[in-house]
């Protein structure tokens, strides 16, 4: 699913709706979404500079064996993954909603 499809498809639908996320169809739940967030393909938000072995931002704690720079910064509208994180209430889902998608 691309954020196109995404905007063309939240546009047709009640603007006051509260977005809740329906995770594995195996065990339905559901959780709130909390926010959007452009991100990399490593799960990280774009110009995540903490380094993931060190915790160092924007450079390495001493010692640290990672020596590859930060990734370097990449605009919000450049950013090739789109996150919905979720957190706050949640409940068991319904396996239907896998398949009574409308599009
Ligand atoms: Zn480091």
């Amino acid at each position: 699913m691309k954020v196109q499809d995404l905007i063309e498809q939240l546009a047709e639908l009640n603007p006051d709706a509260e977005v809740r996320l329906a995770y594995q169809p195996n065990y339905p739940l559901w959780e709130v979404a909390s926010a959007i967030v452009a991100g990399n393909d490593d799960g990280a938000p774009v110009n995540d500079t903490e380094c993931q072995v060190c915790g160092g931002m924007d450079g390495h704690e001493h010692g640290c064996p990672e020596r590859l720079d930060p990734s370097p910064r990449v605009d919000e509208v450049e950013a090739e993954f789109v996150y919905l994180t979720s957190g706050g209430s949640s409940g068991y889902a319904s396996k239907a909603l896998w398949d009574g998608g409308a599009w």
